[in-house]
C-alpha cells in the first residue's frame, strides 16, 4: 500500500515514522519547505517565503513551550537530557530534527514540493498533484491513502467587532507576531487570552508603556502584574476601544490573538470534506474522513498534547486501513454524531477535547481498534498541568504511571 502524507510538521513526521514501522515502505511525505519541523521553525520573515507562498509558522521569538517536554515526546524517543521541562522552540526543533534522523525518515520526505491538488479516483486510489517549487514542474502520484498533516495554525481567525476597519493599520494577528521589539513605549491591546495571547502580552509588556489583555471568561496563563485585564470588546472608534462593561481606552497596537481556521485548499468537492464553523466535516473519531475512509487529518484536535496524539490517531488510522470494511459511513456518522451530543459543545468546539475528555478520548481511540494505549501518565500529568500551569516548574517522567516535580 502506497501513502501520501502531506506536510513534513511534527504530525508529519509521526505519520512517516509508524507508517514505516509497519512496513509501508511506499511512503511520500511532500513538505512545501526546506526543511522540517513546521510551527517549530522560527523566521522573521510574515509575508511570502522564497517561493512566494503565504509564511505557515506562527513561531515568534521567546516562545517558551506551554507544555512539559515530558509532554512533547514521541513514543519510545525522549528528549536528550534538558535540565528544564518548558523549554524554548529550537530545543523541540533539535528534538525533532534527531527524530527524523534516528528513525530515518529524510529519504521519504520530498522537500520544496506543494501538494495543489488531492482527488479521490474511481478506483479507490487517490490522485496526488504537487509543483517543485524550484523547477515548477507538476506531477501527479497515485496513492492508497493519504495523510493530511498540514497543522491548524496558519490561517488567522478575526473576530467580528464594529469599527475593525477603522483600527487595521494599528492591529496585527498573532501569526504576523515575532519580536516585541516595535511595541517600545506603546499602549498596546491583546485580544484573546489563550496560550499565544497570555504569552504575547507577557513579552510585549516588558517594553510597551502599558500592555492590555481583553478576554470573556477564561485565560491560560496567570500574566504579571503589568498586564491590566480587560472584557471583552464592544467596538473599536479610531485609537479609541470601547468594552462591554463601558469602559473606553485609547491604544497605539491591537494584537488580534483569536486563533486559526481549518482550511484545505488542495483538497477537490469530491474528496467529500466541508469546513463549517471551523468543524470539519465529517471525521470519524476526529480523524477518518467517512466519505473516503482512506483518507486521514493528523492533528485536528485541540486542548490536547499534540505529540502523544499525533502518534496514537496515526497508529489508529494505520489499524483502520485494515479493518475499514468492517464500518459503513452510516455507522461513523452515527458515532460522529453521538459524540457532539454528549459534549454539547457549539459546532467551532467540536474538536476541541480538553482536560476532562483527554483520557477517555485516547483510550477510546485505543479500544475501538484494539490498538496500544497511550501511557496513563500523559493524562496524569496533563491533567496536573492543566491545574498548575507554571513555567517554572520540572517533572520526570518515572514509569508508564507516575511523574515526580523536581525542586
Ligand atoms: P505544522 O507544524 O504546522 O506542520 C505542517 C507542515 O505542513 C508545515 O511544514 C507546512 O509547510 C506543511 N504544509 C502545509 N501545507 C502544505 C502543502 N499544501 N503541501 C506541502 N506541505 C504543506 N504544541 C505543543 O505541544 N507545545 C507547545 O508549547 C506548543 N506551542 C505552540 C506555540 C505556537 C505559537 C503555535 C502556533 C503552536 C504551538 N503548539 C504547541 C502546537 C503545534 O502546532 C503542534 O505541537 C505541532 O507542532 C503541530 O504540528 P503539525 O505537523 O500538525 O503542523
Amino acid at each position: 500500500m502506497k501513502i501520501g502524507i502531506v506536510g513534513a510538521g511534527a504530525a508529519g513526521l509521526a505519520a512517516l515514522r509508524h507508517a514505516l514501522q509497519q512496513n509501508y515502505s511506499e511512503c511520500v511525505v511532500f513538505e512545501q519547505t526546506d526543511t522540517i519541523g513546521g510551527t517549530w521553525n522560527y523566521t522573521d520573515l510574515t509575508g511570502i517565503d522564497k517561493y512566494g507562498l503565504p509564511i505557515r509558522s506562527s513561531m515568534y521569538q521567546g516562545l517558551i513551550t506551554n507544555l512539559p517536554k515530558e509532554l512533547m515526546e514521541y513514543e519510545d524517543f525522549p528528549y536528550e537530557e534538558i535540565d528544564r521541562s518548558f523549554i524554548g522552540f529550537e530545543e523541540v526543533l533539535k528534538y525533532m530534527h534527531s527524530f527524523a534522523n534516528n528513525f530515518n525518515l529524510y529519504p521519504h520526505i520530498r522537500f520544496g514540493r506543494q501538494v495543489m491538488q488531492i482527488k479521490p479516483l474511481s478506483n479507490d486510489k487517490w490522485s496526488l498533484k504537487e509543483v517543485n517549487l524550484e523547477t515548477k514542474i507538476i506531477t501527479e502520484h497515485i496513492f492508497d491513502a493519504i495523510m493530511i498533516c498540514i497543522g491548524n495554525y496558519s490561517v488567522p481567525k478575526l473576530p467580528d467587532i464594529t469599527g475593525m476597519d477603522s483600527v487595521r493599520e494599528i492591529s496585527i494577528h498573532s501569526h504576523y507576531y515575532r519580536k516585541p521589539d516595535a511595541y517600545k513605549g506603546k499602549r498596546v491591546l491583546v485580544i484573546g487570552a489563550g496560550p499565544s495571547g497570555t504569552d504575547i502580552a507577557k513579552h510585549v509588556g516588558k517594553i510597551a508603556e502599558k500592555v492590555y489583555i481583553s478576554y470573556g471568561n477564561n485565560i491560560f496563563f496567570r500574566t504579571p502584574e503589568y498586564v491590566t485585564h480587560k472584557p471583552l470588546v464592544k467596538e473599536f472608534q479610531k485609537n479609541k476601544v470601547l468594552f462591554v462593561d463601558d469602559s473606553d481606552l485609547e491604544v497605539d497596537n491591537i494584537i488580534y490573538c483569536t486563533g486559526y481556521q481549518y482550511c484545505y485548499p488542495f483538497l477537490s468537492d469530491d474528496c467529500g470534506i466541508t469546513v463549517e464553523n471551523n468543524w470539519v466535516k465529517y471525521l470519524y473519531k476526529h480523524v477518518v474522513n467517512i466519505e473516503h475512509p482512506t483518507m486521514a487529518f493528523i492533528g485536528i484536535t485541540f486542548k490536547v498534547c499534540p505529540f502523544p496524539t499525533f502518534d496514537i490517531q496515526v497508529r489508529f488510522f494505520l489499524e483502520f486501513l485494515k479493518n475499514s470494511n468492517k464500518l459503513t459511513k452510516d455507522d461513523m456518522l452515527m458515532d460522529i454524531f453521538k459524540d457532539v451530543q454528549t459534549k454539547k459543545v457549539p459546532e467551532h468546539l467540536v474538536h476541541k477535547i480538553g482536560v476532562s475528555l483527554h483520557e477517555s478520548y485516547f483510550s477510546d481511540l485505543a479500544d475501538t481498534l484494539k490498538i496500544r494505549k497511550v501511557r496513563p501518565v500523559i493524562h496524569k500529568l496533563y491533567e496536573y498541568l492543566c491545574e498548575n500551569r507554571n513555567l517554572e516548574k520540572r517533572f520526570k517522567i518515572l514509569n508508564d504511571e507516575e511523574f515526580v516535580e523536581l525542586s
